[in-house]
C-alpha cells in the first residue's frame, strides 16, 4: 500500500527548486483574512539570512537586511515560488 505523500506533484506550484537549505521550514497555509483564505507557501526569513533589500508588497517599505520577515507565495498560482514576495512580519499578518 503505497503512502500518501502530501507532497505529491499535483498543484505544478508546489514544486520548489532544490536550491539547498533555504527551502527548509516552508510551511502551507491559509493567508491572513485578506487573501481570502488563498492558500499560500510560508517561509520565516530570520535575520541572518535577509541579506537584501526588498520591498515589502503591502506597505512599500523597503525590509532592510538583518530584518526577520515573512516570504510568501500562493500556493495555487500555478507559478510557485517565482510568485514570492517578501513582507514585514506585520504586514503579512494584520488585517
Ligand atoms: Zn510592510
Amino acid at each position: 500500500m503505497p503512502r500518501k505523500n502530501r507532497r505529491a506533484p499535483r498543484t505544478p506550484g508546489y514544486i520548489l527548486p532544490r536550491d539547498g537549505s533555504t527551502f527548509i521550514g516552508t510551511q502551507e497555509m491559509e493567508g491572513p483574512s485578506w487573501t481570502h483564505g488563498e492558500m499560500y507557501c510560508v517561509r520565516q526569513i530570520g535575520a541572518a539570512a535577509a541579506v537584501k533589500f526588498y520591498v515589502c508588497p503591502r506597505c512599500n517599505q523597503n525590509i532592510s537586511p538583518g530584518v526577520a520577515h515573512v516570504v510568501a507565495w500562493p500556493r495555487d498560482s500555478g507559478r510557485g515560488v517565482d510568485d514570492r514576495r517578501h513582507w514585514h512580519r506585520h504586514c503579512w499578518e494584520r488585517r
